[in-house]
């Protein structure tokens, strides 16, 4: 079991499958400079890069975060037996994904709130389980958080969307629609407090309607950033963004403010597809930061 504690509250990863990207690092990463790159090494071979194939490897997993008065699952993964074929590594997956969750003590019946940082296929797939031939909610006592931003910008019934992008349609309707048909979505306006002490700030960018989490107890924070950054090279090299950045501009202003914050505050970093062991505490350097990686059980 992979747990991190912050104050009184556990956090708890949920692995789906981690390995080497679908990319090479040029058509992955945007804006990357090799020789830069190539510096950094030491320190990325071989868990965060196998040179090999020259693919940068990446985990997908969902952060199990439980408090006194909540069980959060935050990002959702690929999930399984989703059609994908326009990305392999998310294509008709199965895996023990629910399994590895009832082994780290929860339930699906036990989440009360999951939170899509975004709307990407690798983010809302276990927002729904096939039953019978139907997709339907995975987490039946859960309450789904996601902005309101991102759900239009995914709506495929917006204008002739549906036609022009088929495959995404699809991904919509299997993942997200029937959350929202079920009467199980919250779709959020700006920053939402869920108690005092996990709030929900916009983090636009790598999507229009990118929300990221900010957990503090006691004197301990975190920030779950999604995929605010991809992969720690992004901590190193804050201006490397990822094919997958919808808007570039917007998307490095907020990954340094996102590191800035994370330095000033020392909160630990929590993103999505980090390999082992996945946590950074982050540190201001004189260009970009310094991520120093936090083993899990481990106390800052
Ligand atoms: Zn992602």
């Amino acid at each position: 079991m992979q747990t991190w504690m912050i104050g009184g509250t556990t956090v708890t990863r949920i692995e789906e499958q981690i390995g080497p990207n679908d990319f090479g690092v040029d058509a992955f990463l945007t804006g990357v400079d090799r020789e830069r790159f190539e510096r950094h090494l030491p320190w990325l071979v071989p868990i965060h890069f196998d040179p090999a194939i020259d693919k940068l490897i990446t985990s997908n997993h969902s952060w199990l975060i439980r408090t006194d008065r909540h069980t959060i699952l935050l990002d959702c993964c690929a999930g399984n037996h989703k059609e994908r074929p326009w990305l392999p590594r998310f294509h008709r997956l199965d895996v023990p994904f629910l399994e590895r969750l009832r082994a780290a003590g929860a339930a699906p019946e036990d989440i009360d709130i999951v939170l899509c940082t975004h709307l990407h296929t690798d983010h809302v797939g276990w927002n729904t389980r096939l039953e019978n031939g139907r997709w339907v909610p995975t987490f039946p006592n859960a309450r789904y958080l996601f902005s309101r931003l991102e759900n239009d910008h995914w709506n495929p019934d917006i204008g002739d969307r549906r036609q022009r992008n088929p495959g995404r349609a699809a991904m919509y309707d299997d993942s997200v629609l029937p959350v929202i048909v079920s009467g199980q979505a919250d779709l959020l306006d700006g920053a939402h407090a869920i108690d005092d002490r996990l709030m929900i700030e916009p983090a636009p960018g790598h999507t229009p309607g990118h929300v990221l989490l900010k957990l503090r107890d006691g004197a301990d924070e975190a920030v779950f950033c999604g995929d605010v950054l991809h992969h720690p090279i992004q901590v190193h090299e804050p201006t490397w963004n990822t094919r997958f950045c919808e808007i570039p501009e917007q998307a490095l202003s907020t990954r340094r403010r996102v590191l800035e914050h994370c330095a000033e505050r020392r909160a630990l970093l929590f993103p999505t597809h980090f390999a082992a062991p996945h946590v950074a505490a982050i540190t201001a350097q004189t260009t970009g930061f310094r991520p120093d990686f936090v083993a899990p059980g481990s106390r800052r």
